[in-house]
């Protein structure tokens, strides 16, 4: 499998807390993945539909988070209750990975991040990391 990412590009997450909640501009759509709601479901003893509602059409991901006056249900402040088993959509923002075509994938960002220009530039081994994550995830499925 092969990739392409952004080169020279500089990233540091601010902890800001943007990308768990809505803006004026943009309704968050924070998706989950059956296993990853079933995770979350057994670390936080809430029943799925306490804090995602079914969705259609967007496969694979069955699940919206729920939010509440906007944020995610799982926000503490800025900070994230469910940080080490948050879903693959949360650990990958501001990236996104698109299929070019057969084993052919490529990283974006969106500008969206205040965090994006900000700290050190990232290399091939961070774009790795979440492939790796990427493709753990997908054996999953
Ligand atoms: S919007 Fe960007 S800088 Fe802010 S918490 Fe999310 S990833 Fe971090």
């Amino acid at each position: 499998m092969r990739f392409e990412y952004p080169r020279h590009l500089r990233f540091r997450c601010l902890r800001c807390a943007l990308c768990c909640r809505d803006t004026e501009v943009r309704e968050r759509r924070i998706l989950l993945l059956e296993m990853e709601a079933r995770r979350i479901s057994e670390a936080t003893s809430m029943e799925v539909e306490e804090f995602a509602e079914r969705i259609e059409g967007s496969e694979p991901f069955l699940y919206r988070m729920r939010k509440r006056e906007g944020r995610c249900l799982f926000l503490r402040g800025n900070f994230c209750s469910i940080y080490e088993i948050r879903p693959i959509i949360c650990r990958f923002y501001p990236f996104q990975l698109e299929n070019l075509g057969g084993d052919r994938y490529r990283f974006s960002y969106t500008e969206e991040c205040p965090g994006i220009g900000e700290g050190p530039e990232l290399g091939r081994e961070f774009f790795e990391e979440l492939f790796e994550e990427f493709l753990k995830v997908m054996a999953t499925i």
